[in-house]
């Protein structure tokens, strides 16, 4: 068979070997009249508490959700400020931004794309009241002197692991070594459900039960309000589907993994890698530096052409995305931080440079080789 086109995600092969136990979890909720709250939640959340290596799981509606009651449960408000990174998915410093506290942002390590202590300990200030890394794309950040710098100016951390479900770090798991971890069921993250989703995983149980009770509008007993919540709850269908799923996990982990290294020995075996991952040069890219854990939610390439790229591969049918294009601290909606440009050069530039490839579980060898075949037809120059 030739290949014509390679998607960037394609859910329909992964649910295709799951309709039986998709369909058997919908009759199991739709069967239990139970549509809010009770045994599918419970479940997903010991499950995942499990999967994860944390005391507590608390499911919620969302990945945006998680960070807002996380922030929430730690008492983060207006005159507050929280670090986090400049380059993440929005809602990272949007949900600091919704409970009224100030996003501080901080440059990446150009080689791993994660935030590390010596940027945030730079900006710490008796204002700080969290500090929230993110495990990017997948790979875990370096949580060892971000947790004693931590410790030691007496501030909790949240892990935004939304990218980072099984990563590990050490014998830990991402998400489980901050107070809070915040995950995502999106449907393109390693585990998604069939819509929206999320979860708070806590280490310490009063936390943890802070949580539970803001994540139904702050009420216990039922209709008795000593704090004010919201609705995060997860639906228990969603929750019915994610238990199907969450066994797969570690299987389609090692699946992206192998596609990872596949693209890569590709790539070098073509000559197409530049030797510094940062300062690339025409008819090269660059690759992120894999020092630590990484279960490859994206898979991303670098390169001064980007979009040139990026219009290459569309012409062959690959689908691709750029994470991000714009940093945090150059949104029109924080304009009134005042931040400028060049202020986070290794930001901003990945924000010009990073392309993210087809990734997911199920590709076959030959997508990928196509893929590789046509990202390095570009740099050798046959494709501009
Ligand atoms: C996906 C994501 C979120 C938000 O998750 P949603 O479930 O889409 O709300 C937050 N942070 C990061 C880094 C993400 O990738």
């Amino acid at each position: 068979m030739t290949i014509t086109k390679v998607p960037l995600l394609d859910l329909t092969r992964s649910d295709a070997a799951l309709l039986d136990g998709l369909r058997g979890a919908f009759e199991r909720v739709l069967t239990s009249g139970q549509y809010i709250m009770g045994p599918e939640i419970e479940g997903l959340e010991r499950e995942c508490a499990q999967f994860i290596g944390s005391q507590h799981a608390i499911a919620v509606s969302s990945g945006t959700d998680a960070l807002v009651l996380a922030l929430m449960a730690l008492g983060v408000g207006p005159g507050d400020e929280v670090i986090c990174p400049t380059y993440t998915f929005f809602a990272t410093a949007g949900s600091v931004w919704r409970v009224g506290a100030r996003p501080v942002f901080v440059d990446m390590d150009p080689k791993t794309y994660n935030c590390d202590a010596a940027h945030v300990r730079a900006q710490i200030t008796p204002r700080t009241r969290a500090i929230m890394p993110v495990h990017l794309f997948g790979q875990c950040a370096d949580m060892d002197p971000l947790l004693a710098l931590a410790a030691e100016k007496g501030i909790p951390v949240i892990e935004d692991a939304a990218q980072a479900i099984g990563t590990r770090y050490g014998d830990r798991g991402a998400g489980s070594m901050g107070a809070f971890g915040c995950f995502s069921f999106f449907p393109s993250k390693n585990l998604g459900c069939l819509g929206d989703g999320g979860l708070v995983t806590a280490k310490d149980a009063n936390l943890a039960e802070t949580a539970r009770i803001m994540r139904v509008h702050g009420g216990k007993p039922k209709y008795h309000h000593k704090v004010v919540g919201g609705n995060f709850r997860l639906d228990p269908l969603q929750a019915a589907f994610l238990r199907v799923k969450l066994p797969r996990l570690p299987g389609w982990t090692d699946a992206r993994r192998r596609n990872a290294a596949a693209y890569e020995g590709l790539f070098r075996a073509a000559g197409v890698v530049a030797s510094d991952p940062v300062a690339v040069e025409p008819g090269s890219i660059g690759l992120p530096v894999r020092v630590r854990d990484h279960i490859y939610n994206q898979f991303v390439i670098r390169t001064p052409h980007r979009e040139e790229l990026k219009a290459h591969l569309a012409k062959h049918g690959v689908g691709t995305e750029v994470y991000y294009p714009v940093p945090l601290h150059l949104q029109e909606c924080f304009a009134s931080l005042g931040h400028r440009r060049g202020e986070f050069p290794h930001s901003e530039r990945a924000a010009a440079e990073s392309l993210a490839l087809p990734i997911f579980p199920e590709l076959a060898p030959a997508e990928i080789a196509y893929v590789a075949e046509r990202v390095v037809q570009f740099c050798k120059g046959s494709g501009r």
